[in-house]
């Protein structure tokens, strides 16, 4: 049975109950976070909290948690959980109303609630044992402030079913003007003739923990040059390599998009190389 925190108290997740006027419920009105952990070791636990405190300061939650606070609560949550491979899902929502009113009420306190669930097994670094994987292509629908990790969904749930649906792993997003904006729950990188390519952060993209540690990784190996630009449709569409990246999924190659093969529809070999350095660092953030 998994041990849930809940405004204070750790409890079995069964017994975690929040009321129906609370308006993370009610408006999806919260942020929320993943820290992925390996036998006990975070990732990248400190921007995680970096990118939470943005967001709830972005969205006007206040609440008077510091980094420590933070670290204690994922270090009980990995103690009271096993320390197998875990998700630390950490989600602050405004708190409950007396009222379902679009206003923000005050003088309520926020709704603190995590828990941690199973995660697959860190990627290994070797062609043979990952798995490859496919993707769908959709028009972004979602709103114009996807750099807030709101618990608000909807657009990337919608999207992500789409490319369900048609038996994808994920669906890669554009823009109006056909440029890549991210997937629906990961951030999106392409490989031509060895130059690794992401798009350009900004309000149409979540800023991916996992995208930032790559990122900086590659710069400091400096073996492999990187470039953060637009990417338009046709140059996904003619890359020798795409993955997504997520705290979950590390670094995914995808090796089938709309059901044509990425390059020549194998696991290529800059991704060999970055999840070596990936996997070789990743505890280090
Ligand atoms: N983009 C979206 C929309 C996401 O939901 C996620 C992760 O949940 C990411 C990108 C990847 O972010 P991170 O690497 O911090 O997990």
């Amino acid at each position: 049975m998994s041990i849930a925190f809940l405004d204070g108290d750790y409890m079995p997740i069964e017994q975690a109950k929040i009321s129906p006027l609370d308006r993370g419920f009610l408006f999806g009105d919260g942020i929320y976070e993943v820290v992925p952990s390996y036998a006990g070791k975070m990732v990248g636990f400190a921007p995680h909290i970096a990118r939470m405190k943005s967001g709830l300061e972005a969205i006007g939650i206040q609440l008077n948690w510091s980094t420590e606070d933070w670290a204690e609560l994922c270090n009980r949550l990995i103690a009271e959980n096993g320390a197998g491979n875990l998700g630390l899902y950490l989600h602050v929502s405004r708190g409950t109303d007396t009222k379902r009113f679009h206003a923000f009420p005050e003088n309520i306190a926020p709704t603190v609630f995590a828990f941690s669930f199973e995660i697959a097994p860190a990627p290994i670094a070797d062609k043979s044992s990952v798995k490859a994987k496919k993707a769908s292509t959709a028009r972004d629908l979602r709103w114009e402030r996807c750099q807030i990790k709101s618990t608000a969904l909807l657009g990337n749930v919608l999207h992500f079913q789409q490319g369900y649906e048609q038996g994808s792993d994920e669906t890669l997003l554009f823009n109006a003007d056909n440029q890549l904006t991210e997937a629906s729950a990961c951030n999106v990188f392409i490989v031509k003739d060895g130059i690794v390519i992401t798009p350009l952060l900004d309000n149409q993209k979540l800023p991916g923990i996992t995208r930032q540690i790559i990122l900086d990784v590659l710069r400091k190996d400096a073996q492999i040059a990187v470039e953060e630009r637009i990417v338009s449709m046709d140059e996904v569409a003619n890359a020798d390599e795409v993955w997504i990246t997520s705290s979950s999924k590390e670094i995914a190659p995808i090796t089938e998009i709309d059901g044509k093969p990425v390059g020549d529809g194998s696991i290529g070999d800059i991704w060999l190389a970055v999840q070596t350095l990936y996997s070789a660092a990743k505890f280090d953030y």
